[in-house]
């Protein structure tokens, strides 16, 4: 009896999960469509910062397998207990990073979006040799000009894609998130420009608010948290 009642409260999670993935998913197929895009280009990475393996493991169950986290320690509790288990996750590092932890970050993730600066630029490098790990790497663009926020300045973009590329990242693309009180579709629409101007295909750009607008924009990576797994405490 009892094993009864575990078993369908985890199976009633699995489909609550299930349900809001299908959702979200669906969502970004109706953008992708609209676009003249097709929904298989939009990548959906789950992010599970505050979230614990229990929370994770349902939308596993339904099939989720691109996840992201803000904080490399916090991904370093509860990651690799869940690789073990499943071998084909992927994991996105989608907060800012010290230099003292990239080589943790080479090791643990498989795609990097918060490049800032060149100091970052070098650790990464020197990760890469020392680790034999090559993840994808974002530069993170401070589109509205923001003090307090992460990412590079605008006008020191040209010079840091140079220094990533001249260095030997894999760089794929630039991640922003835009001004929170602002309407998002202006600094999606300056990402994409910059991406093109840059010859850069990748774009992660959309949160729970306004991923639909970011995938009629371009968005190739959409990081998804409050839909997936509910408001964050
Ligand atoms: C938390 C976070 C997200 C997800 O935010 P939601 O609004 O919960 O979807 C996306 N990107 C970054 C960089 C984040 O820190």
């Amino acid at each position: 009896m009892a094993l009864g009642h575990l078993n369908s409260y985890s199976d009633r999670m699995t489909d609550d999960a299930k349900a809001r993935l299908d959702k979200v998913s669906a969502n970004i197929e109706r953008a992708a469509r609209l676009a003249g895009r097709r929904g298989e280009d939009v990548r959906l990475i789950a992010i599970a910062k505050t979230h614990d393996a229990a929370a994770i493991r349902p939308l596993i169950d339904a099939g989720q397998r691109r996840f992201g986290e803000n904080r490399v320690q916090e991904a370093q509790g509860k990651w690799p207990g869940l690789r073990a288990e499943f071998h084909d996750l992927e994991l996105h590092l989608v907060g800012q990073l010290q230099s003292n932890k990239a080589e943790d970050a080479v090791a643990l993730f498989d795609v990097i979006h918060s490049i800032d600066r060149p100091s970052l630029v070098s650790a990464l490098a020197k990760a890469q040799q020392k680790t034999g790990r090559h993840p994808a790497c974002f530069i993170q663009v401070n589109i509205g000009d923001e003090p307090q926020k992460g990412g590079c300045r605008i006008g020191d973009l040209p010079g840091l894609v140079a220094e990533a590329r001249a260095a030997g990242l894999d760089l794929t693309g630039l991640m922003a998130v835009p001004p929170a009180d602002l309407e998002a579709a202006p600094y999606f629409a300056l990402l994409a420009k910059l991406a093109r101007d840059h010859g850069l295909d990748g774009l992660s750009m959309g949160m729970t608010g306004d991923y639909e607008t970011a995938v009629l924009l371009g968005a190739t990576h959409v990081r998804i948290g409050s839909a997936l797994f509910g408001t964050r405490a």
